[in-house]
């Protein structure tokens, strides 16, 4: 596949569900993926990227935007609350706000440094133990609380369960967001965009589709 497929796709998806063309953001994940491979998505033209670890991005892109400035970029990994502020510095968005103490941390962050970057609350649609996210019941309290922080929430993320349909998760995704006026969902990988899309996705994160398969990461 190459970028110019997955937005072929991503055109015809927005059609198909009747959604204006341009309504989903494509977010290149490109973690784990060497340089030459970014560099040629860069030079398409492609500008929206998204990394899963801050210390990996942060050695990756201060020097890609030397030469391509406009470049955004977004954390779409766990984010530890001691790496927070170099995230915000770093990111255009983080899509992984997951816990009420990483909200603080970044509301009193934003405070002291004037800015955030927008802001997406991690739903763990399957409640899985091993993943992040709010969970679907506590995600209404948790939504209300960061907006008391004064956070600028733009909407949810999830990453469906491997082995289940992910439709039944995007849909519960959209759900909860449209009781709580949220208008972002970011939602949909290599496998699932197009479902995605059919289901609201405003940002579809899609990695291995665009850049070919990951070097298995260590751990
Ligand atoms: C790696 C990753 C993706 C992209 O996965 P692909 O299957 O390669 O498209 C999307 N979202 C998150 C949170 C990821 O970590």
């Amino acid at each position: 596949m190459s970028l110019q497929d997955i937005n072929t796709r991503i055109a015809k998806a927005e059609t198909a569900a009747g959604r204006a063309q341009g309504s989903v953001r494509l977010i290149a994940v490109s973690k784990v993926q060497p340089n030459e491979r970014v560099e040629a998505v860069l030079e398409q033209g492609h500008r929206c990227f998204g990394e899963n670890r801050v210390q990996e991005a942060s050695g990756k892109w201060p020097a890609f935007r030397e030469s391509y400035p406009d470049i955004e970029l977004h954390l779409i990994g766990p984010l530890q609350t001691n790496k927070a502020r170099q995230a915000m510095d770093l990111c255009d968005a983080i899509h992984s706000v997951d816990r009420p103490k990483l909200a603080k941390t970044l509301a009193r962050l934003a405070q002291e440094m004037g800015s955030c970057p927008d802001l997406f609350i991690q739903v763990n649609t399957g409640e899985e133990e091993q993943k992040a996210g709010i969970l679907p019941k506590d995600a209404d309290a948790f939504i209300a609380e960061c907006r008391d922080l004064d956070l600028p929430i733009q909407g949810l993320m999830c990453i469906p369960p491997v082995e289940e349909e992910p439709a039944l998760h995007f849909a519960l995704l959209a759900k909860i967001s449209e009781r709580n006026g949220l208008t972002g969902l970011s939602m949909g990988m290599s496998s699932d965009f197009e479902s995605a899309i059919a289901l609201g996705a405003t940002h579809v994160r899609v990695g291995s589709a665009i850049f070919g398969d990951r070097v298995k990461q260590p751990g």
